[in-house]
């Protein structure tokens, strides 16, 4: 019964001072003092009666208290729920009708609202935490004592996590007790993570990538955390002397090279930058590689696999690649309708996976987790991608996001590629929109760079030259800035709903 519970037990066991974790406002809280707080937690849900197996929804802030929430529900069993906090009531009151949690922990300012309906979706108790620990959660008084390091299977369910709903309605995935340990012992090997180590946190950690890439690895490897509320650029580069390690989205590595403290004198320290969920644009990592010396890591999981790929630690680290499988994880590319594996270098398909690191289902749903799923156990992940003959992963995009145009598949990102090499253009994303001809027609959704010179009919001309005819956009329109979510996906869906009747 590994895991990241009993990760913090025996370093704190170990080495009760050893530093965890330090706040944006100086404090410390050590490895000690994580577990006391996390004993406690689970003492308060114990009162609560939250028992193996129910489930705890949180959606607060960041803070040293929510990891002790996680890690309190892994002590008991419970199965914790992350939640972004930007979701509205409404959405709420969907998700905690699907999860039906024992418990939910809130802002104290929501509570109210959040108690008018929480009782019709199943929910038995409502607390609150705040981001500095304060809130009713912690004051429940105990009597139980703290139920530490017991045993639960490892097949157990450890966390209920929702998708980022990029591609429609999020998706409860079931993540087991070994997913998490697993990942986060394959990835602290792969990455070399050791005690010495110090991670600039500053993701959220209602996501995979905060919360399991980012803590289980610190805890597997009893190293420790600058704990940042939230991306900060100059709180970053203030902090970055003192880190060695951090994990960003691409959106993070674009807003440093923007800053113009980033030098290679200023991350003398760092041993290695990480970057995933959303593609890293191969120019951002060789731009970031000539400002700080640093080739930027780019690794490949989702909620329902936990990491699948990632680039070498040792080894070439190709800019646009997600890397190869990590090890123990199989990942293969298939024919997407067919399901027939594709063998062939650079083939394009479906790309799947099987491995320790695969989710058990998706909650409630047993046709959908039936329909992704192959029979011999490899989980369709719905990402389009290809293999090279070394191994390396290239994701081309989403099946969901395939263009279908006049009979022809077209791959967003190879278009996508070519229209961001050109000078005037910042950014853009390539979509399929309804076409009275075309079924679907390319259609480029472009940032512009400040007062360059924008001409649809020359960029067209110019991406005439480079890709086939089918393949250059039949629009191309001009925007301020690409719809993202907190995690930096860009949200096509929202484009395509944006611009459906562009042809009509
Ligand atoms: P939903 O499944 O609800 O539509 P989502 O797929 O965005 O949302 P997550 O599980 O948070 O939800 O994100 C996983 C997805 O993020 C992957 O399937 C992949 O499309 C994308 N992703 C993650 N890492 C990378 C990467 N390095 N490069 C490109 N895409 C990535
Ligand atoms: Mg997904």
């Amino acid at each position: 019964a590994d895991d990241p519970a009993r990760w913090l037990e025996s370093v704190a066991a170990d080495e009760p001072g050893r530093p965890l974790l330090e706040t944006a406002a100086g404090g410390v809280l050590s490895y000690g003092q994580m577990a006391a707080l996390t004993r406690r937690l689970a003492s308060c849900l114990a009162s609560l009666q939250v028992a193996p197996g129910d489930r705890v929804v949180a959606q607060v802030e960041k803070s040293p208290e929510a990891v002790a929430l996680y890690l309190a529900c892994l002590q008991l069993g419970a199965v914790f729920v992350p939640l972004n906090t930007a979701y509205t009531f409404a959405e709420l009151e969907y998700f905690l009708g699907d999860a039906a949690p024992t418990l939910a922990v809130v802002r104290p300012a929501d509570r109210e609202r959040i108690q008018q309906f929480a009782g019709r979706c199943g929910v038995k108790h409502v607390e609150t935490l705040d981001e500095h620990g304060g809130g009713s959660l912690l004051q429940i008084e105990t009597s139980t004592p703290a139920p530490s390091a017991q045993y639960h299977a490892p097949s157990a369910l450890a966390a209920l996590l929702y998708t980022s709903g990029t591609t429609g309605r999020s998706k409860g995935a079931m993540l087991t007790r070994a997913n998490l340990a697993s990942n986060a012992l394959t990835l602290a090997q792969a990455w070399q993570f050791t005690r010495q180590d110090v991670l600039l946190h500053a993701l959220p950690i209602f996501h995979v990538h905060g919360l399991f890439v980012a803590i289980n690895t610190v805890l597997a490897s009893g190293s420790s955390m600058l704990f940042l509320p939230k991306f900060d650029a100059e709180q970053v580069v203030r902090l970055l002397p003192r880190a060695s390690v951090m994990m960003g989205v691409p959106t993070f590595y674009t807003r440093l090279l923007q800053h113009p403290a980033l030098s290679r004198e200023l991350v003398a320290n760092m041993r290695l930058f990480v970057s995933g969920s959303a593609p890293l644009l191969a120019e951002t990592h060789r731009e970031f590689q000539s400002r700080t010396g640093h080739a930027i890591l780019e690794r490949y999981g989702m909620s329902e696999t936990l990491m699948n790929t990632s680039n070498p630690y040792q080894g070439e680290r190709i800019p646009g690649s997600v890397g190869p499988a990590l090890p123990g994880v199989e990942v293969r590319i298939a024919d997407p309708e067919t399901g027939a594996v594709l063998t062939a270098p650079d083939a394009i398909g479906m790309i799947e996976v099987r491995g320790p690191n695969v989710f058990s289902g998706y909650w409630r749903m047993p046709e959908k987790t039936a329909a992704e799923f192959r029979p011999d156990g490899f989980f369709i992940t719905g990402d389009l991608g290809k293999r090279d003959a070394r191994g390396y992963v290239y994701i081309v995009g989403r099946g969901k996001d395939l263009i279908i145009t006049g009979g022809y598949n077209v791959y967003p990102v190879e278009v996508e590629l070519e229209i961001d090499a050109l000078p005037a253009v910042i950014e853009s994303a390539v979509i399929g929109v309804p076409h009275a001809d075309f079924g679907e027609a390319v259609t480029a959704v472009v940032v512009a760079k400040q007062g360059a010179a924008f001409e649809e009919a020359a960029v067209r001309g110019a991406l005439e030259q480079r890709l086939a005819k089918f393949k250059v956009p039949k629009r191309i329109v001009v925007v301020d800035e690409l719809p993202r979510n907190t995690m930096g996906k860009v949200q096509k869906s929202a484009l395509r709903e944006r611009f459906r009747d562009l042809y009509r």
